[in-house]
């Protein structure tokens, strides 16, 4: 039977794309961000903390919240990382396409198999995020190469998906003059890109990562201003003008 590990959902999102969704959150994550503001469940002591959901359960949810949905709501699934869990996501999609829902998947895109392949096909909207352009300093942010992630990217492109790229702002390590210009570079190959949404890098999580034990490990830097925000997306629009910032 299919089933989804799942840590937790919000009902009435209205930041992840487009209209009204159901978010679901599916447990795990293979990149280790340096900034992640849900490090309970990255080590692999604290895995237990999820539960788990068939298709049937996810399909019942969504019809409860249908009548919010309107035109073009619907279930995004994010985390953390859906599609380490793309063998079951893909049934868990077709049954939701089957009765009518619009789906969405929010990824990093550190992954490449048929089951990812056939999620991307299935799902109508695809969030990726580009979390740093630079190689290396993927690494060290993640612990994982961008270059599937960036490749991935481009092929979404070709494919003609829906789809908006997500970038987090963190002062001195996501937002350097070569960094963006970079990025604007990588984003002029993207002609079916519907757009860029910058976030803001906040540290509310530091308290999370104390109560658990997990070094806190950006001291040196900051949660980002509305003006370095403004910055990043001045020097963006150089690039393209489908440069947004998201509160
Ligand atoms: S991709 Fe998201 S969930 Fe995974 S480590 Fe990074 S911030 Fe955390």
């Amino acid at each position: 039977m299919t089933k989804l590990r799942v840590h937790s959902y919000e009902t009435f999102a209205t930041q992840d794309w487009p209209g009204i969704r159901l978010v679901i959150f599916l447990q795990w994550c293979q990149f280790r961000c340096l900034y992640c503001q849900n490090p309970d469940t990255l080590p692999i002591q604290l895995w237990e903390d999820w539960k788990e959901m068939t298709a049937e359960d996810i399909l019942a949810l969504a019809v409860k919240e249908k009548e919010y949905f309107g035109d073009n709501g619907g279930i995004t699934f994010s985390g953390w990382e859906p599609l380490l869990q793309a063998k079951d996501l893909k049934d868990v999609l077709k049954l939701l396409q089957k009765n009518g829902f619009h789906t969405c998947i929010d990824t990093n895109w550190g992954i490449r198999n048929d089951d990812v392949a056939e999620c991307i096909q299935l799902a109508n909207h695809i969030l990726p995020d580009i979390k740093q352009i630079n190689s290396q300093k993927h690494k060290n942010l993640t612990w994982n190469d961008n270059q599937l992630s960036l490749s991935f990217i481009k092929k979404l492109d070709d494919m003609q998906k829906n789809y908006r790229i997500r970038y987090v702002v963190v002062p001195e390590l996501t937002d350097t003059e070569q960094d963006i210009k970079k990025l604007g570079e990588f984003l002029q190959t993207l002609p079916n890109l519907q757009r860029i949404e910058l976030l803001p890098y906040h540290n509310l999580w530091i308290s999370k990562r104390e109560k658990l034990g997990i070094k806190y490990p950006l001291e040196w830097t900051h949660a980002s201003t509305s003006t370095e925000l403004d910055q990043v997306k001045s020097r963006l629009t150089e690039y393209t003008d489908k440069v947004f910032i998201r509160g």
